[in-house]
């Protein structure tokens, strides 16, 4: 058999359906696809590669999945910190972006973005923000993967004037990327407060139509529940659902506010929960019930939300506070497992965002979107388990080699496909002109 390359790492975490952590295996990829994961001496017999990468001392993992996120966001990193979601939002975030959102801005922010998710072992991001088209364009370049979201709100804002044109704009968008190998298009209403019945029925029947997800913030915080009581007489989740919203599309994100019946009904409708923990902390938004939704067979997928209320894009933290907030919540120490943790952001992502046939595991046949950390670092020994280090004790720092479609976008800790110096220095220029006067 011949293979492309072939990967020797030390382990390796396929999240496969028993959890396994095989030792002293070979992944061989052809044409961007996993050809095949045996053990090493069998490769080393049986397959011929152009390249071969051994990798002593690392563990091989599936490409994180950031199931939530707004990328251009990296360049209000550390604008506005230490507020409450809706002054947070009302005067700092919306008032910056009202005056100084433009494709230029979205350009550099996304830009700044990609690098930083992909230094960090994220090969697929689900996106929601103004300019979509930029974001898609700067993903495709850089050789990420993403699902980016047709943002429609009902204000008017210097992309679109209205619900309606938000929308036309998006259609445009999906025409363009169908059939692209990295790029999917799916809706992204940004909240049930800010947008209205009228084109998320709309929303709905395109999304059944183009068969794409419905990607939206959803029980971000109690004062959003308490509101749509107020407003339309029922929870945000009821007033989704009496829109026919709320099916195996649904990629709610947040998620903080819930009771029994409510993951009950999830759970019956297939539809997809994004955790995003740390946004929640430093917001204060409140814990979404992981431990719950998951014994109650939801799919729960991870996220960083944007980087303005994170303040980074680090999936690898992520997954380390998701486990440690879970057990708080739950009062358990048996929540939440390295391994279900490692779970969420990988396989589970791409479950929430339709693409778990394509990636999200290492298993022949699937994209060989692919990551490789170095754990011969103080912080990462003595070594028992590769899965706790990846979840309880490594840093991003420890990511040395990316694949996404068996194209390597990182060598030995640097990127490939961006000129890491111009992406920094384009998003330094902004913090002269966007600094609160
Ligand atoms: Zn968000």
């Amino acid at each position: 058999m011949h293979a492309d390359f072939l990967i020797f790492p030390q382990w390796l975490l396929p999240v496969d359906a028993q959890d396994r952590e095989l030792r002293d295996h070979a992944v061989a990829v052809a044409d961007g696809r996993i050809l095949a994961v045996l053990p090493a001496p069998e490769a080393r017999r049986s397959i011929t590669a152009a390249r071969v990468h051994e990798l002593p001392g690392h563990v091989l993992i599936p490409g994180l999945v950031n199931a939530h996120t707004h990328a251009a966001m990296t360049l209000m990193r550390g604008l506005a910190d230490d507020l409450p979601l809706m002054t947070w939002l009302h005067d700092y975030i919306w008032p910056t972006e009202t005056r100084r959102v433009d494709p230029r801005f979205v350009g550099d922010g996304s830009r700044l973005a990609v690098l930083e998710m992909l230094r960090g072992g994220v090969t697929c991001f689900n996106d929601m923000y103004f300019y979509p088209e930029v974001t898609a364009q700067v993903a495709a370049d850089a050789g990420m993967r993403a699902l980016i979201g047709m943002i429609v709100v009902d204000l008017p804002t210097g992309y679109a004037d209205g619900a309606d044109a938000y929308i036309a704009k998006g259609l445009a968008l999906h025409a363009h990327y169908r059939g692209h190998p990295l790029i999917r298009i799916g809706f992204a209403p940004h909240s049930p407060y800010a947008v209205s019945d009228a084109p998320l029925e709309r929303i709905r029947t395109l999304a059944d139509e183009l068969e794409v997800p419905v990607h939206i913030h959803l029980h971000e915080t109690r004062d959003e529940v308490v509101a749509s009581l107020r407003d339309h007489g029922a929870r945000p989740l009821a007033r989704l659902e009496a829109l026919g919203l709320v099916g195996p599309g649904l990629v709610a994100a947040h998620m903080t506010q819930l009771d029994d019946a409510e993951i009950e009904r999830l759970a019956a409708a297939g539809a997809h929960v994004v955790h995003c923990p740390e946004s929640n902390l430093k917001l204060a938004s409140g814990f979404c019930p992981v431990a719950r939704l998951l014994a109650a067979g939801v799919n729960v997928a991870l996220g960083t939300d944007g980087a303005a209320s994170n303040n980074d894009l680090d999936l690898l933290a992520e997954m380390r506070t998701a486990a440690l907030l879970a057990k708080g919540v739950a009062g358990s120490a048996a929540a939440l497992p390295a391994a279900a943790a490692l779970r969420m952001a990988t396989l589970n992502g791409a479950h929430a965002l339709g693409l778990e046939r394509e990636i999200g595991s290492i298993e022949p046949g699937k994209a060989a979107d692919l990551v490789a950390l170095d754990l011969r670092d103080a912080n990462t020994q003595p070594l028992y388990r590769a899965v706790s280090h990846l979840v309880y004790a490594a840093g991003r720092h420890q990511v040395r080699q990316v694949w996404v479609q068996g194209r390597q976008v990182i060598r030995d800790g640097a990127p490939t496909s961006l000129d890491q110096d111009a992406v920094i220095a384009a998003a330094q220029g902004w913090a002269q002109r966007l600094a609160p006067a």
